[in-house]
C-alpha cells in the first residue's frame, strides 16, 4: 500500500480541518486518513488510484476551505522551494489583511464617535460590517448549500444578521470585526508554534558531499551507497550514518540526543547522521544508506508520531460534534419558549440573548489548542532527545504509577568487565578455561560474552565448531571439535544436569562445562550508571513505584536494587517471565512503563502500557516494540519524559477547563440578560487566543535535569 502525504498550505480553521478529515476518511480509496492540523499535513494509505484518491480530497477541501492550496509532498528540495513561496505570499496576504481588519475596526469607530443612533453613523457601520464580514458571509453562503448548518461562519452570520434585525448596529458590527480579528491573531499565533515545531524537527540533511571517480560531488543523501567517502564541512549535518576514517572534530550531537554539550570525535569513531560537525573538516565512510540511517528513522518515526491520537484529544472531537448543535438548539429555545409561553412582546430581549449563544457556539478554542498542546509536547520531547511515537503514548506517561526496569544495560551500564575467574580443580588451568570460554562465546552478541573475549583474545580457529545455540536469557551450547561446551547461568546447568561448584558472591556468574563436566566459572560485573541513583530517588518523589527485572542471579540483582533502593525485584528470568510479570502488573491496574534496551525484551516493550527503549536508536527490534525512544542511555531521560507529559497534559486540562468555564459562564450570564454580544464575542476570541498561546508554553517547557 503506498503511503501519501499531502500539504494543506493556508490551512488555519481547525474545526474545518477536521471535517475535511472526516469527509476524507469516507473515501473509499483511503485508509488511515489523518489530518495532522499542527502541521497542515493529510495523511493516507492509498487503496487503488491514487490519484483520484488525491483528486477527491482536493475537491473536498475546495469545497470546505477553498483558500487552501494542495500539493502531494516532495522532495525535501521541492517542499522548502514552495514553503519559501508561501512565505512571499503569505507576507503579501497579511499585509492585506491587516489593510482590512484595521480599515473596518477605523470605519466602526468612527461610527461609534457619530453616535449609534445617527443615521449618519449607519453607513459607516454598514461598510464597517461588509468589509470585516464578507469572506465569513460568503463561506456561511456556500456552506449552507451544502447543508452545514452547523458551520461557524453561518452561525456567525445568523447573530449578527440577528442584531442587525433588532437594530443593533454597533454590536453586530463588533461581533464581525472582533470575530475576525481573533482568527487573524489565531492563524499568526498557530502558524507561528507550528513553525517553530517543524524547525525543531528539522533534522533532514540537505546534501552529502561524496567522492566519486577522485572528485568530491554533491548529491542528495538518498543517492549515496554503502560504503562511499562523505566529506563533511563546520556546520554541516552528518548526512549518513558512518565511521570517521580522516580528520578529527567537535560534535554536536543535540539535534538526536539533547546533549548540548559537544563531543570529540575522531577517526575509528562513529558518528550519527543528523549530527553537526562543528570545527574540522571530517571524512566519514558510509555504514548505511539514508533510509536506514538514524536522521531518516528518526523522521519517520516523528512523521507518523500524528496518527496516534491522544484519548484526550479524541475526546475534543467528539464534544465538538456536540457542542455545536447543542448550544444551536439551546439558543433557539431560548428565543421561542419564553415568547410561547409568556407572549411575543418580549421577543427581541430573548433574540438577543439567543444571538448571544451563537457567538460562542464555535468550540475553536479547543479544537486548536488541544492538538497544538500535545504535538508541542512531542516537539518539546525530541528537543530533548525523546521520542514519543504519539500523543497517546505523550498522554500515557503522565498517568504512569510503575515504572519497571530492566537492569542489564539499562540501569547498569551493560558493560561488563571479568572480575575473578575460578577454575574446577587442579586438572584443569585458567588458559585452558579461557579457551573453552572463547569458543564459546565467540558468536554470542550478548554483553556478557563481549567481557568474557575481552578478556579471553579471539577464540583458537583450529578448533570447528559444528552447531551453535543461544539460549536466549541463559547461555550458549557450540558443538566444537573439542567437545560440547556449554557457557551460562546455574540454570542453564542444571537443565543439563551439570554440577556447579558454589562460589559466595554478588557478581554475575557464567559457568563453563566440557562434555557435561564442569570446568570453572567466569565472574563477571557491571557498573550501576551514574544517573540511575537519582532517577529512582525522582520515580519514588513522585509517588512511581520502581521496579527491576532480570535475568541474571538473585545475589547480583538484590546487590543491584538495595545499592538503588528499588522497591520490587525478579532475578533470574527468562524472558517470557519478564512477560508474565509486566502483564499481571498490567491486569492488577497499573500503568506500567517499561524500560528496556530491547536485547531480548522486545515483546514486554510491546506490551507495557508504555514501553521505552533506550540507547536503542541502534535497534530495530527496540524501535519497533517500544512507544518511546530514549535518544541516549540514561534512564534519567524518563525523568524528562514524564515530567514533559505531566505539563502537557495540564496545559491541555487547563486550556479545556478554561474554555469551558468561560463559555458556560457567559451562557449562564446570558440567559439571564447579563450578558452582551460585546462580552460573548470577546470571550470567544480571548479564550481562543489564550488557549493556543498556553499551548505553546509547552513547546518552551524545560523539564528538570537530573543530577548525575
Ligand atoms: P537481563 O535480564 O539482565 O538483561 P538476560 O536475559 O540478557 O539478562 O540474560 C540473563 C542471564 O543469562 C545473564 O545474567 C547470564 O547469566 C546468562 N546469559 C545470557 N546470555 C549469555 C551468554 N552469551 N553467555 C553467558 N551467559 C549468558
Ligand atoms: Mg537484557
Amino acid at each position: 500500500m503506498e503511503k501519501v502525504t499531502l500539504n494543506l498550505t493556508g490551512l488555519g480553521c481547525a474545526n474545518c480541518a477536521a471535517k475535511i478529515e472526516s469527509r476524507s476518511k469516507s473515501l473509499a480509496g483511503a485508509d488511515n486518513v489523518v489530518l495532522d492540523f499542527s502541521r497542515s499535513r493529510l495523511t493516507f494509505e492509498s487503496k487503488g488510484d491514487a490519484d483520484a484518491t488525491i483528486q477527491a480530497i482536493k475537491q473536498i477541501v475546495l469545497d470546505l476551505e477553498p483558500d487552501v492550496v494542495v500539493s502531494v509532498a516532495g522532495a525535501p528540495a521541492e517542499t522548502k522551494a514552495t514553503s519559501q513561496n508561501s512565505g512571499l505570499s503569505h507576507w503579501i496576504h497579511d499585509k492585506k489583511e491587516v489593510a482590512r481588519l484595521f480599515s473596518s475596526l477605523a470605519l466602526f469607530l468612527i461610527g461609534i464617535i457619530i453616535g449609534s443612533d445617527s443615521t449618519i453613523a449607519l453607513p459607516f457601520f454598514l461598510v464597517a460590517y461588509l468589509l470585516s464580514g464578507y469572506k465569513v458571509l460568503h463561506k456561511s453562503f456556500r456552506n449552507i448549500r451544502r447543508g452545514e448548518i452547523f458551520d461557524e461562519n453561518f452561525l456567525m452570520s445568523l447573530a449578527t444578521f440577528g442584531a442587525i434585525a433588532i437594530g443593533e448596529y454597533p454590536e453586530a458590527v463588533a461581533v464581525m470585526i472582533f470575530y475576525e480579528i481573533g482568527e487573524y491573531f489565531q492563524d499568526l499565533a498557530v502558524n507561528r508554534s507550528k513553525r517553530a515545531i517543524s524547525s525543531l524537527m528539522d533534522i533532514r540533511p540537505d546534501q552529502a558531499t561524496v567522492l566519486r571517480n577522485g572528485f568530491w560531488m554533491s548529491v542528495s543523501p538518498e543517492s549515496v551507497s554503502l560504503g562511499e567517502t562523505l566529506m563533511v564541512k563546520p556546520g554541516e549535518r552528518v548526512p549518513l550514518d558512518g565511521i570517521i576514517i580522516e580528520g578529527s572534530s567537535s560534535i554536536d550531537t543535540s539535534a538526536l540526543t539533547g546533549e548540548s554539550v559537544p563531543r570529540f570525535i575522531t577517526k575509528g569513531d562513529d558518528v550519527l547522521s543528523g549530527s553537526v560537525i562543528l570545527s574540522g573538516v571530517v571524512q566519514v565512510k558510509a555504514t548505511s544508506i539514508y533510509s536506514e540511517s538514524t536522521v531518516a528513522r528518526i523522521l519517520s518515526l516523528v512523521e507518523n508520531a500524528t496518527a496516534n491520537k491522544a484519548p484526550t484529544e479524541n475526546f475534543i472531537t467528539k464534544f465538538a460534534r456536540y457542542y455545536t448543535p447543542a448550544v444551536v438548539l439551546f439558543a433557539l429555545g431560548l428565543v421561542l419558549v419564553p415568547s410561547l409561553l409568556f407572549g411575543f412582546d418580549q421577543f427581541n430581549t430573548w433574540l438577543y440573548r439567543g444571538l448571544i449563544f451563537l457567538v460562542i457556539s464555535c468550540p475553536c478554542a479547543l479544537v486548536v489548542s488541544v492538538p497544538l498542546g500535545f504535538f508541542s509536547g512531542i516537539g518539546n520531547a525530541s528537543k530533548h532527545g525523546i521520542l514519543v511515537k504519539g500523543s497517546n503514548y505523550l498522554e500515557a506517561l503522565s498517568q504512569i504509577d510503575t515504572v519497571v526496569f530492566d537492569k542489564t544495560g539499562t540501569l547498569t551500564k551493560g558493560k561488563f568487565k571479568v572480575h575473578e575467574i575460578y577454575v574446577a580443580n587442579d586438572s584443569i588451568d585458567r588458559g585452558q578455561l579461557s579457551k573453552l570460554a572463547a569458543i564459546a562465546e565467540s558468536h554470542s552478541n550478548h554483553p556478557i560474552a563481549k567481557s568474557i573475549l575481552d578478556y579471553t583474545g579471539d577464540y583458537d580457529r583450529s578448533v570447528s565448531l559444528n552447531k551453535i545455540e543461544e539460549v536466549s536469557g541463559k547461555g550458549v551450547i557450540v558443538e566444537t571439535s573439542l567437545g560440547k561446551i556449554i557457557a551460562g547461568n546455574l540454570s542453564l546447568m542444571n537443565e543439563n544436569h551439570i554440577d556447579v561448584m558454589p562460589i559466595n558472591s554478588p557478581h554475575t556468574q557464567v559457568h563453563i562445562a566440557l562434555d557435561s563436566k564442569y570446568q570453572g566459572t567466569f565472574e563477571v560485573r557491571d557498573e550501576i550508571k551514574a544517573d540511575a541513583f537519582e532517577t529512582v530517588a525522582a520515580l519514588h518523589s513522585s509517588q512511581i513505584e520502581v521496579h527491576m527485572l532480570t535475568g541474571d542471579r538473585k545475589e547480583a540483582a538484590v546487590s543491584v536494587s538495595a545499592e538503588l533502593g528499588i522497591d520490587k525485584v525478579s532475578s533470574e528470568l527468562l524472558p517470557e517471565n519478564k512477560y508474565e510479570i509486566v502483564d499481571a502488573l498490567i491486569r492488577s491496574g497499573k500503568n506500567v512503563g517499561f524500560v528496556g534496551d530491547g536485547i531480548n525484551d522486545a515483546p514486554v516493550l510491546a506490551l507495557a502500557s508504555v514501553g521505552i527503549s533506550m540507547g536503542a536508536i541502534g535497534s530495530d527490534a527496540a524501535i519497533e516494540a517500544s512507544d518511546v525512544v530514549l535518544m541516549t542511555d540514561e534512564p534519567s531521560k524518563i525523568i524528562e519524559a514524564i515530567a514533559i507529559s505531566k505539563k502537557t497534559k495540564s496545559v491541555v486540562t487547563q486550556n479545556i477547563v478554561f474554555a469551558l468555564g468561560a463559555k458556560l459562564l457567559i451562557m449562564a450570564l446570558g440567559t439571564v440578560g447579563l450578558s452582551s454580544m460585546w462580552m460573548a464575542i470577546f470571550a470567544d476570541v480571548g479564550v481562543a487566543l489564550i488557549a493556543v498561546l498556553n499551548s505553546t508554553r509547552v513547546l518552551g517547557f524545560k523539564p528538570p535535569s537530573v543530577a548525575k
